[in-house]
């Protein structure tokens, strides 16, 4: 059932999605094989927890967006793939700054990511947008939004903070994201993956609206035999507030090693939290929306019912415009899954 019925995808990295084939193709920087099967292999982090590795992954990918036609390609590719996996509404996240190595200028990366999504939404009919991301150790993030907001691009949604958390908090940018929020932008924070509650208060001190992983914010959760049974303050404000979680299970069983019955997804959904599932890499993680969802269906059980709350709770977190978000919701969402078996 999970491969048919529409998904809705928040947390997606372009640098993270690309097909092997097109990194074969396009890549500047030296492969670790020249293989299909091998690379797939080399990409996939299961089992590998080593940051070193994964570093050199985004290195392989990132030298192949270095053009406008590589990244026009890239990010139709990705969509188009998407599609494919019955996804009806995504958003793509990319530093344009990794992008910009060979000359080009923040707003030619964006234009090209652009040009290649409406060309996947022409095609396949999937809907689009792009998350704007600054890395939390480069000093660039004013530029960033301020270089996105004068592209003027329909498809700009949302700006995010990616990176190492630890050493780099969000104050560092709060310019950029103060500026972000001001040019009618959402605003998504990577917190509470690398570090624990006090980096998920922080992006929330910060202004964020969702909240890239989230994750550890079990740690500021009281759990007893299974069941979320009392919240200190940054869990209280999460769930009240209702800040959307982007948990991603397979990224974090690949990076922090979580197994995925100790992933604290179900609990953090049963318990009121709004949780959304994402991807994050899927060529890193060999992973899919099809995927994640066979995942909590395998391990906690979910059925139609959850996965329908947690689609529309991606949807109403989204970023693009109120009436699209409506538009999808009731001409493909409800009467997806309403169909589904
Ligand atoms: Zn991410």
């Amino acid at each position: 059932m999970s491969g048919s019925i529409p998904k809705v995808l928040l947390h997606d990295h372009l640098d993270g999605g690309l097909r092997v084939d097109t990194v074969l193709e396009l890549a500047t920087a030296v492969l670790p094989t020249p293989s299909p099967v091998e690379l797939t292999d080399w990409f996939d982090q299961e089992g590998v927890h080593s940051l070193e590795r994964y570093l050199n992954a985004f290195g392989l990918t990132v030298s192949a967006m270095q053009t406008t036609g590589n990244l026009e390609r890239i990010s139709y590719e990705s969509a188009a793939d998407l599609a494919a996996d019955g996804v009806v509404y995504a958003e793509l996240r990319f530093a344009p700054s990794l992008a910009t190595e060979e000359g080009l200028r923040i707003e030619d990366v964006l234009v090209a990511i652009d040009a290649g999504l409406d060309r996947a939404e022409s095609e396949t009919g999937i809907r689009t947008a792009i998350i704007v991301d600054a890395m939390r150790q480069m000093s660039d993030s004013e530029e960033v939004v301020a270089a996105a907001l004068r592209t003027n691009l329909q498809r700009v949604v949302g700006f995010d903070l990616a990176g190492p958390e630890a050493g780099y908090p969000p104050t560092l940018h709060q310019r950029a994201c103060d500026l972000a929020l001001q040019g009618g932008l959402g605003l998504t924070i990577h917190a509470g993956e690398g570090d624990g509650v006090a980096s998920i208060e922080a992006a929330l001190q910060s202004g964020a609206q969702r909240i890239g992983h989230g994750v550890r914010i079990i740690e500021d959760c009281q759990v007893i035999d299974g069941k979320i049974t009392d919240l200190s303050t940054v869990a209280t404000q999460v769930r009240d507030r209702q800040i959307a979680l982007e948990l991603c299970p397979t990224s974090n069983r690949h990076t922090l090693g979580i197994a995925p019955s100790e992933h604290p997804i179900d609990l953090l959904y049963r318990a009121g939290f709004l949780v959304t599932v994402s991807t994050d890499n899927r060529l890193m993680s060999r992973t899919s929306m099809t995927r994640e969802f066979a995942l909590l269906a395998d391990t906690f059980g979910w059925v139609r019912e959850d996965f329908l709350a947690v689609t529309e709770n991606a949807l109403g977190a989204a970023f693009a415009a109120p009436g699209v978000v409506m538009s999808i919701l009731e001409n493909q969402v409800r009467p997806g899954y309403a169909a589904a078996t």
